[in-house]
């Protein structure tokens, strides 16, 4: 009987497909079989940023100096306004698009994995405010948080980290207001459960890496633990 329930559903979702094939949110082409979300040739043509070759100092990783610590920082793709990662990571925002956040975790986390990355013990993904995740229903970080842990093998937690206070959206302030707007903005419900801990911290894509730092601030605190950093876009650093 369930083998037969399957054959079914296997049949139903290939007439879906006939209809409505899968098509790669970049170009619009149809997805062949083993490719998700994102067609192989668009996933070379994204701007990468070559930060894996070196772990503990990057542009990334340089940006936050002296403004927290950090062990080592990721970002697989340079980001930048009418561009290919822009419009991706619209989708998987604005749009309802979480397969494209979960391929290109899988994508981050295969690559740091291949790339000398120290063990980690918890992805943190950074969190949405409530009222946010209710209009959304997701967030888009824990989303790509989930396909990275598919690859590195350890936890996401999402329980932990949150937003202290609710602000406006960083991306309609300028550059001076953002950095106004860190302090105390995120803090953790049980300090003592990251004792110790490697943690990643997850974000969808960096700019002025301000919010990565309101998140880090917290995080520092914690004794004997340490923090890196991975996303999937940074702007041009
Ligand atoms: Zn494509």
């Amino acid at each position: 009987m369930n083998q037969a329930l399957k054959e079914i559903g296997q049949c139903a979702s290939a007439l879906f497909e006939l209809f409505f094939p899968r098509i790669c949110e970049a170009c619009g082409d149809p997805l062949y079989e083993n490719e998700k979300a994102i067609c192989k040739a668009c996933l070379r043509k994204l701007p990468r940023t070559g930060f894996e070759r070196n772990p503990y100092d990057n542009s990334l990783g340089q940006l936050l100096w002296g403004r927290s610590r950090v062990e080592t920082a990721c970002a697989m793709f340079y980001y930048r306004k009418g561009e290919t990662v822009q419009s991706l990571l619209h989708a998987l925002k604005y749009k309802g698009y979480t397969e494209i956040g979960l391929e290109l975790g899988r994508k981050l986390g295969a690559l740091m994995k291949s790339n000398g990355y120290p063990p980690f013990d918890v992805i943190v993904p950074v969190p949405l405010h409530p009222k946010k995740y209710r209009i959304r229903g997701y967030n888009q970080s824990e989303v790509i948080a989930k396909g990275m842990s598919e690859r590195l093998n350890i936890p996401v937690d999402c329980t932990n980290l949150h937003r202290t206070k609710h602000t406006t959206s960083q991306t309609s302030k300028g550059r001076f207001e953002r950095w106004e707007n860190v302090d105390g903005l995120f803090g953790l419900h049980d300090p003592d459960k990251y004792l110790g801990c490697h943690l990643l911290l997850i974000d969808d894509v960096t700019t002025t890496g301000a919010t990565l730092e309101a998140c880090i601030q917290p995080l520092n605190k914690v004794p004997y633990s340490k923090v890196s950093i991975a996303t999937i876009g940074c702007t041009y650093l």
